[in-house]
C-alpha cells in the first residue's frame, strides 16, 4: 500500500478532537478511527443528538467518549457528562476507558456509580463534582431523587447498550433520568438492536439525531476455513502459542488492533523462536514494503499487522489468518480474512472470542452467510505427537540430504573409546537436541527432586508464617516447558498478576490465608509467569469466597482469579516462569467447609 492510500484514510488528527484527547489516542497506539468513530466523532462533535447502531467490539465506546470529553468546559463545575450503562461492569469498563482517554484533561474527574457499592464512598466522590458521572439506572437514579447528583449543569446524556437496558428492565428509570435533564442536552443513544421500546425512546428525546450505522456487506468466502476459539482461562497468548505449534502454516498474518500490540506481539511470538515482524501504519512506507517483501521470501513467517497497514496485502503464502482481536465490523473480517486463500488457493481463518464479542461473531456469521466452527485447542499430547512426528521428519531430511561422514567417523571413535551401546549414543544426541523444546512439552517432563540444604535456602522465601517455600530449581531452559501440575485434592487458579508486578509466593499465600480464611499450610504449588501465576488450592471453593478473593488487592493490584478448567492444556509459553512447591503436608482433599473462611469473609464485608 502506498503513503498516498493511507493518507486518504479517515485519521483521528484531522478530526477535531481537543488536543489532549488525541495525545491519550495515540498513546493508546490507535491508528485510524473505526467505523462506528469514523461516523459518530464528527457530528458529536457539533453538539448534535446521535443514534447509533453498534455492538461491543466496534469501538463504540470511544466513539462517544472521545467527542463529548473534547467537549468538556474546564471553566465550569458540576456534572457535565452522564453515562447509563446496563451493568456495573460496563459501568466500570466504560469509565476505565474514559480515564484513559481524559488522561491529559486537567483536573478530570470521573466516578462510576452502581448498586451493590456503599453509598457512603459514592456519596463522597459525589461531593468532588466529577464532570462525568457513567452509573446504572437504578443507582443513578436514587442520587438525582436524594439530589445528591445534580444535574443541572449537564451538558450530554449517552445511552450505552440501550437494548440490554430494556432487557434488564431499566427503560422506566432511563426515561425518568432522561426527564430529570435540561432540555439543551445532547443525547447520544447506542443499541445493538433497536425493538420498539428503544425506537420510541430516540424519537421521543433525541433531536434530528445522525443515525449511524455499520453495514454488513456479504460476500462469500468459500475457499477459506474458518474457525473461531472461545477465549476462555487461558491467556490468549498461550492459546495462539498452541496453535503455531500445531497448525500446518506456510505464511501468517496476525491482526491486532493497536499499532503497540504489533510490536508487542511481535517481540513475543520471536522470543518464542517464531520468525516474526509487526506491520503498522507508523512504519514508514520504504519499511513496510522491505516487511512484506521478507515474507514474501520466506525470511520471516509471521505478520503481526493492523487493518491499517495489511489493507489490500497480497502475498500468496498467507495460509492463515489469525484474528488474535476481533474486528470492529463485519467488513473488516472479510477484508481480514481474505488476506489468505489468494490465486485460488485454500486458506486457514482463527477468530479469538471473548464471551463478551459474541456477538460481533454471529454478526459475522450472519454477514459472511457461513457458519464458523468452534475449535479446541490442541491438547498436549496433540503437541508432543507434533514435535515427535516434526523431529522424525528432521532426522529423515538430514539422513538423505547431508553430508554426515565426519560425524559418522565421530560417533564411530566414541563407540569404541567407551565401549557404548550404538543406540544409547544415538538417544542421548537426540535429547541434547531437543533440550530447547522438549519433544514431550508438557506433563511428561518429569520434575528434579528437589534440592535441599543451604544451597536451596538461597532462593527460598517465607510464606505469611515464616515458612520457607521452596524453588525447585533447573536449568532455565527446562523450567521454560515444565508444566504447573495440580496437587492431589486441589484446584489449580490463575491469578494475574506475575514477575511484571513484582509478585511474590509470599504476597499471594498472605493475601489468600487472610482474605479467604485458608490456613496457609493448604495452600499447594504456586508458580510465578511473567504476567500472573499459578495457585493450587483446596477443591470446592465456595462461590462467596471466589468472588470475595476475585477482589482482592495484592501489591496495589487486583487478583483477578479464575478457576482454570483445563490445566493439562497449559504450556507454559514462559521462560520466567518460577515454581514454588510448597511444604504442605498432606493436601486436604475437598476445600475444608468447616473452616473460618466463609465466616472470615461475612465479618469483612459487614
Ligand atoms: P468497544 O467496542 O468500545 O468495547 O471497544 C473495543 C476495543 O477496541 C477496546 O479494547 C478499545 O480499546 C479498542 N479500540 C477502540 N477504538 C480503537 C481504535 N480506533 N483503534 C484501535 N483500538 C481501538
Amino acid at each position: 500500500m502506498s503513503t498516498e492510500q493511507l493518507d486518504q484514510l479517515p485519521s483521528f488528527s484531522e478530526s477535531g478532537l481537543a488536543p489532549a484527547i488525541l495525545r491519550a489516542v495515540s498513546e493508546a497506539g490507535y491508528e485510524t478511527p473505526s467505523p462506528i468513530q469514523a461516523q459518530s466523532i464528527p457530528p458529536l462533535l457539533e453538539g448534535r443528538d446521535l443514534l447509533g447502531q453498534a455492538q461491543t467490539g466496534t469501538g463504540k465506546t470511544a466513539a462517544f467518549s472521545l467527542p463529548l470529553l473534547s467537549r468538556l468546559d474546564g471553566r465550569k463545575s458540576g456534572t457535565q457528562l452522564l453515562v447509563l450503562a446496563p451493568t456495573r461492569e460496563l459501568a466500570i469498563q466504560v469509565s476505565e476507558a474514559m480515564q484513559t482517554y481524559a488522561r491529559h484533561l486537567k483536573d478530570f474527574h470521573i466516578l462510576p456509580i452502581y448498586g451493590g457499592q456503599s453509598m457512603s464512598i459514592q456519596l463522597r466522590a459525589l461531593k468532588r463534582q466529577p464532570q462525568v458521572v457513567v452509573g446504572t439506572p437504578g443507582r443513578i437514579l436514587d442520587h438525582i431523587r436524594r439530589g445528591t447528583l445534580k444535574l443541572d449543569q449537564l451538558s450530554a446524556l449517552v445511552l450505552d447498550e440501550a437494548d440490554e437496558m430494556l432487557r434488564m428492565g431499566f427503560i422506566d428509570d432511563v426515561e425518568t433520568i432522561l426527564q430529570e435533564t435540561p432540555e439543551t442536552r445532547q443525547v447520544a443513544l447506542f443499541s445493538a438492536t433497536m425493538p420498539g421500546p428503544i425506537h420510541r425512546v430516540a424519537q421521543r428525546y433525541l433531536k434530528d439525531p445522525v443515525d449511524v450505522r455499520i453495514k454488513s456487506k456479504t460476500s462469500t468466502v468459500d475457499t477459506i476455513n474458518q474457525r473461531y476459539w472461545q477465549v476462555t482461562g487461558l491467556h490468549k497468548l498461550d492459546a495462539l502459542t498452541r496453535i503455531l505449534e500445531i497448525e500446518d502454516f506456510d505464511g501468517m498474518i496476525i491482526f491486532v488492533r493497536t499499532k503497540n500490540a504489533t510490536v508487542e506481539l511481535a517481540e513475543k511470538l520471536e522470543a518464542r523462536g517464531y520468525a516474526s515482524s509487526a506491520l503498522n501504519g507508523d512504519m514508514n512506507q520504504a519499511l513496510r514494503e522491505k516487511t512484506i517483501e521478507r515474507m514474501k521470501k520466506g525470511q520471516i513467517d509471521i505478520l503481526i499487522a493492523t487493518d491499517v497497514a495489511a489493507r489490500g496485502l497480497d502475498i500468496e503464502r498467507m495460509s492463515h489468518v489469525v484474528n488474535y482481536d476481533i474486528p470492529y465490523d463485519t467488513e473488516s473480517y472479510v477484508h481480514r480474512i481474505g488476506r489468505t486463500g489468494r490465486a485460488g488457493r485454500k486458506g486457514e481463518a482463527i477468530l479469538f472470542v471473548s464471551p463478551r464479542e459474541k456477538r460481533m461473531l454471529m454478526a459475522i456469521e450472519k454477514a459472511t452467510r457461513q457458519t464458523i466452527s468452534k475449535m479446541q485447542l490442541p491438547s498436549s499430547e496433540e503437541i508432543a505427537d507434533r514435535r515427535v512426528m516434526q523431529f522424525k521428519e528432521q532426522l529423515s531430511e538430514t539422513i538423505e540430504s547431508q553430508d554426515l561422514s565426519f560425524f559418522e567417523t565421530l560417533i564411530t571413535q566414541y563407540q569404541q573409546e567407551h565401549n557404548a551401546d550404538p543406540l544409547e549414543v544415538a538417544a542421548a544426541i537426540a535429547f541434547l537436541l531437543q533440550k530447547s523444546r522438549p519433544l514431550l512439552p508438557v506433563k511428561h517432563v518429569r520434575e528434579r527432586p528437589e534440592r535441599t540444604g543451604r544451597d536451596n535456602d538461597k532462593h527460598s522465601a517465607p510464606d505469611s508464617r515464616g515458612k520457607k517455600l521452596r524453588e525447585t530449581r533447573e536449568p532455565r531452559q527446562a523450567r521454560a516447558a515444565r508444566p504447573h501440575i495440580t496437587e492431589a485434592g486441589m484446584q489449580t487458579y490463575r491469578v494475574e498478576l506475575g514477575h511484571e508486578q513484582q509478585i511474590e509466593p509470599k504476597h499471594l499465600v498472605g493475601a489468600i490465608a487472610n482474605e479467604a480464611g485458608i490456613d496457609s499450610q493448604f495452600i499447594g504449588r504456586i508458580t510465578i509467569h511473567e504476567d500472573h501465576s499459578l495457585i493450587d488450592l483446596p477443591e470446592g471453593m465456595p462461590r462467596d469466597v471466589f468472588q470475595h478473593l476475585r477482589k482482592t488487592w495484592v501489591n496495589n493490584h487486583q487478583m483477578n482469579i479464575s478457576l482454570i478448567e483445563d490445566l493439562e492444556s497449559v504450556v507454559s509459553t514462559d521462560d520466567s516462569a518460577r515454581s514454588f512447591k510448597r511444604k504442605s503436608g498432606s493436601g486436604p482433599k475437598r476445600f475444608d467447609k468447616s473452616k473460618s473462611h466463609k465466616k472470615s469473609v461475612q465479618d469483612r464485608s459487614k
